[in-house]
């Protein structure tokens, strides 16, 4: 929309222009169902494959390790599910996404094992929590926070995790394709991907699961996905997700140096407001996310009035909409609730400028101006 400076990148990302044009290539090829016979089918399969190859490229994997699933909410849905007919406790930590959580939720409820691993508060897990697990874990440990920025050291608390037996799956929505880590640099068995945090098409993610770890499918169906993910594939969504892999393995848009200066200036500006703070500390932080409590003021409220000034934020989780409870990830990190219920969060991204963020900035400023008045 033009005029408006969007900052809510961890809801969901504009298209890059190069994934855009692939999805329009392959929707006006229209090719065929990956499992048809016939040319038209071979052709969809070849896509298929192309995109498969991609990712797996991107991430340092085999193509055989990558199922595509509908986003990170399948992803996570199948993961809650690793070892569980083995019978493994399963255990996650207390900031995780919703999609994640619920389906843990459940796995507990049904089995009477299992649980959540704290947070201290600036959002870290801290690896002494995972030396008590059982040595036939399977843990689940998100990589980015979406609300917060907030990121693991996944990797260190990974080898600690496997070292004594356990299987580790990371939630990295808010990581792959952002930041260019690859699979056997974060160390887990398992990993969910989605793609239009990252600059592609929604609808589309992928599942990485190391060879010889059995996954059990949420639905059931068809042979497609080898049976992991039943349902006629999204070609024209893979074929975007994979141009996205190969964009970020040949030339990144996502440009860290950069978003970490735009951050610095912009929380420089920010914290002039007023009874504004920091939910987490930046070092600890994904550069593009801020997260801040304006104290004394509904979040709600601000960003009714920031939308009217045409700056798009969000007040947390954009799956939170609707739902009033507090955010679980702040109160994990033993936020107050009065920071809780006047926290927004601000995430941006590659096309975002210095000039969007100052002017967001001077806008938030006399937002809460008037509202304190
Ligand atoms: N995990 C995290 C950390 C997320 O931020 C999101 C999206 N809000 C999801 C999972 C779900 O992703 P998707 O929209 O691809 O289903």
């Amino acid at each position: 929309m033009t005029g408006e400076i969007y900052l809510d990148f961890n809801a969901t990302s504009p298209l890059h222009p190069a994934v855009r044009d692939e999805m329009q290539q392959a929707l006006e090829e229209v090719p065929g169902n990956p499992s048809s016979p016939h040319r038209r089918g071979r052709r969809a399969r070849e896509l298929l494959d192309t995109a498969r190859s991609r990712v797996a490229h991107a991430l340092g994997v085999d193509p055989d390790e990558i199922f595509f699933t509908s986003g990170a909410t399948e992803s996570n849905n199948l993961a809650a599910a690793l070892g569980e007919a083995s019978g493994r406790p399963f255990y996650t930590t207390s900031v995780e996404h919703p999609s994640l959580r619920e389906p843990a939720r459940r796995r507990w409820r049904r089995s009477g094992t299992g649980g959540e691993v704290p947070v201290d508060a600036s959002g870290r897990v801290e690896p002494a929590a995972l030396t008590a697990l059982p040595s036939d874990a399977v843990v689940s440990i998100q990589w980015v926070n979406n609300e917060t920025g907030v990121l693991q050291d996944l990797a260190a608390l990974a080898q600690g995790a496997r070292a004594s037996g356990a299987i580790v799956h990371t939630d990295g929505a808010q990581g792959f394709f952002r930041l260019p880590l690859r699979i056997h640099e974060l160390g887990v068995d398992a990993a969910s991907i989605s793609s239009h945090k990252a600059l592609g098409p929604v609808g589309i993610g992928a599942l990485y699961v190391r060879r010889g770890l059995l996954v059990d499918p949420v639905l059931l169906g068809g042979a497609q996905e080898r049976g992991v993910r039943p349902g006629t594939e999204n070609v024209v969504g893979a074929c975007g997700l994979g141009r996205l892999a190969q964009l970020v393995t040949e030339n990144s848009p996502w440009d860290w140096p950069r978003l970490t200066s735009l951050r610095d200036g912009f929380v420089d500006e920010l914290t002039r407001i007023d009874g504004l703070e920091l939910n987490a500390p930046t070092e600890l932080t994904l550069p593009n996310t801020v997260s801040v409590a304006v104290h004394g003021l509904h979040a709600e409220t601000i960003l009714l009035h920031l939308d009217r000034e045409g700056v798009a934020a969000s007040s947390g989780s954009a799956c939170a909409r609707g739902d009033t409870r507090p955010s679980h990830v702040l109160k994990a990190m033993n936020r107050p609730d009065s920071a809780i219920r006047s926290t927004l969060r601000l995430s941006f991204g590659p096309s975002s400028t210095r000039e969007d963020l100052a002017r967001a900035a001077a806008a938030l400023r006399r937002v809460v101006r008037s509202l304190r008045e």
